[in-house]
């Protein structure tokens, strides 16, 4: 008789969706056989700058070095991190991404018989990395978009392990305020590891993002997670890092592969941390595209979430799958979030200004289809 292989994946991973990229450029010209020049893709959170010349410039040095293995223990990009935050290098864990880094933290204080707390509407991954490691996840429902701190505080019990915070959070860019964040820390029991995750901190205004850091030495069951991918405008080679106390970390390090972060990688991200110009126009570009995007939708008389990411949730109504694929026929790809639990909205990242506005024109253009055809249908 057949085996049927579904059934021996394990219990959680049987129920498992894949996580949803964002359609790549390639892909949609041949399916539409449209020119990829032409296309914009404003749909992964990604810098719209391109990466950092001095970035690029480390990685090319790093490539002659291919057929050695990377630094296991990422000395150079832990010292420049540490350097830059403050915090001591035995405090940072580096990840293949900060998706990485989330899954490290999961695999070394959570297994079958822990809960995983995180809000509706929060970032993916965590339900995904919770169902994987075969922990139970207790989602919380959200308050106004934004995760409801005091209600997950309130949701703790003794099952609890874990608890993930996105501050800011993706897809709805809703943002706690420093105090909000530590009120929560002050609420959680010192056994329950909570991961702020800060993907998207570096979008915050003045230095409100490096609040967070000051509270390592009062709360011993904080990890802070950051990434490369948005702000550095590094995504392609996937590096992130965790940063907690020295013993935490040192969970960390024992969990994740030995080699997860590879040499290019290091070498342009210990380089982009010097790079405090394309940091200042990351933050630049995203403010007044932010702005243009707001200002279109309130033409538009739609709806959305303000954001304090790079990126913005927009309401655009109950023909969001149409919209979505009439912006993709006009060769526009951005992220439906219906799987988010989000099916009015669709997620729009922030692009240069002259992108911005092929979609707000293209958003523009297909909302009076979709109106044409109401009235015809
Ligand atoms: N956290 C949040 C909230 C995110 O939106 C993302 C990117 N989508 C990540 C973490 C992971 O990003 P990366 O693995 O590229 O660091």
């Amino acid at each position: 008789m057949a085996i049927d292989y579904q059934t021996l994946a394990v219990k959680g991973v049987q129920g498992l969706m894949p996580y949803q990229p964002g359609k790549p450029i390639d892909e949609l010209a041949r399916e539409f056989g449209l020119d990829p020049s032409g296309i914009v893709k404003l749909a992964s959170n990604e810098n719209p700058l391109g990466p950092s010349p001095v970035a690029l410039e480390a990685a090319r040095k790093a490539l002659s070095e291919l057929c050695r293995y990377p630094d296991g223990n990422g000395f150079n990009l832990k010292a420049k991190l540490s350097e830059k935050l403050g915090v001591s290098a035995t405090q940072i864990t580096l990840g293949n991404g900060s998706n990485d880094v989330l899954e490290v933290i999961a695999r070394g204080f959570a297994d079958a018989n822990t809960d995983i707390i995180y809000s509706q509407y929060a970032f993916a991954v965590y339900p995904l990395v919770t169902r994987a490691i075969g922990a139970h996840g207790i989602e919380v429902p959200a308050r106004d978009w934004g995760h409801d701190l005091e209600a997950m505080a309130a949701a703790v019990t003794d099952k609890t392990g874990l608890i993930f915070v996105a501050n800011p959070n993706n897809p709805t860019g809703t943002v706690q305020s420093a105090e909000a964040v530590e009120k929560f820390l002050a609420s959680v029991p010192e056994r329950v590891i909570v991961v702020l995750d800060e993907a998207y901190c570096e979008y915050l205004e003045g230095d409100e993002h490096q609040h967070s850091l000051g509270l390592l030495a009062r709360y011993p069951n904080l990890i802070i997670s950051r990434t490369f991918s948005k702000a550095w405008g590094l995504a392609a080679l996937r590096v992130g890092y965790g940063i907690a106390s020295a013993e935490i970390t040192d969970i960390l390090n024992r969990v994740r592969q030995p080699f997860n972060v590879d040499a290019i990688a290091q070498a342009a991200a210990t380089a982009v941390l010097d790079d405090d110009d394309y940091l200042a126009r990351s933050r630049q570009v995203n403010t007044a595209g932010l702005k243009q995007l707001e200002h279109a939708f309130d033409q538009m008389a739609l709806s959305y979430i303000p954001s304090s990411g790079n990126f913005v949730a927009v309401d655009v109504g109950d023909q969001a799958p149409a919209i979505f694929n009439q912006l993709l026929a006009q060769g526009v790809i951005v992220r439906p979030i219906a799987g988010y639990g989000m099916p009015r909205h669709l997620r729009v990242s922030v692009g240069l200004s002259e992108e911005n506005q092929r979609f707000i024109e293209a958003l523009a253009h297909a909302l009076e289809i979709i109106e044409e055809q109401k009235d015809h249908g």
